[in-house]
C-alpha cells in the first residue's frame, strides 16, 4: 500500500501536533509539583511556552497544505503511557522519574523533527522544513538542559529525602 508523499508529510505533521499537545499537558502537570526545584520549574515553564508555540507553528504548516483528502486521525493515546510517567505520577521520587521521562521525551521529539525535516526537504517544502528546523533547535536545547541538570536534580532530591528523614518526617 503506497501513500502519496505529500499526504505522508501531512500525516506526520499531524502526529507532531498531537505530540506537542501531549507534551504541553505533561509539562504543565509536572511544573505544578516542582515548588522545591525552582530552576527545573522555571526551565519547564519556559518550555511549556515553546511547546504551545510549536503546536501553533505546526498548525500553520498543516493549514498551508492541501488537506482535502487527508485522514485526520488523532494519536493522543499513543503518548498517554509516557505522559503518565512525566506528568501524572504522584510517587515520592516523581521529580527524578519526571526528569528521566522528560529527557527521553525530548529525544523522541528530536527524532520526529529530524524525520520531518528530511521529508519536507525531499518534497521541496522549504517553509515546513524551516519551521521544523526551528523547533528542532528548541527541543535540542531542552534535551541539553535536562542532560546538564539531571545530576543536580537527583542529588537535590536525595538531600531533601535525607533531611526529611532526620527531621522524622518520613
Ligand atoms: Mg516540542
Ligand atoms: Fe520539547
Amino acid at each position: 500500500m503506497s501513500t502519496d508523499p505529500m499526504q505522508q508529510l501531512h500525516s506526520w505533521l499531524k502526529d507532531a501536533h498531537a505530540m506537542e499537545e501531549q507534551a504541553e499537558q505533561m509539562l504543565t502537570a509536572q511544573a505544578k509539583r516542582l515548588e522545591h526545584y525552582p530552576k527545573l520549574q522555571e526551565r519547564i515553564t519556559q518550555h511549556i511556552e515553546e511547546t504551545r508555540s510549536q503546536a501553533s507553528r505546526i498548525t500553520e504548516c498543516l493549514e498551508s497544505m492541501d488537506t482535502s483528502t487527508s485522514t485526520m486521525k488523532d494519536l493522543g493515546a499513543k503518548f498517554a503511557a509516557m505522559g503518565q510517567v512525566i506528568g501524572g505520577s504522584m510517587a515520592s521520587d516523581e521529580v527524578v522519574k519526571g526528569g528521566i521521562a522528560s529527557y527521553a521525551f525530548e529525544h523522541f521529539e528530536i527524532a520526529n523533527y529530524r524525520a520531518l525535516i528530511a521529508a519536507a526537504d525531499q518534497l521541496g517544502q522549504d517553509r515546513i522544513r524551516e519551521v521544523c528546523e526551528g523547533i528542532l533547535k528548541e527541543e535540542m536545547a531542552m534535551a541539553k538542559w535536562l542532560e546538564d541538570n539531571l545530576d543536580e536534580v537527583t542529588r537535590a532530591f536525595l538531600a531533601r529525602a535525607e533531611s526529611d528523614e532526620l527531621q522524622g518526617k518520613r
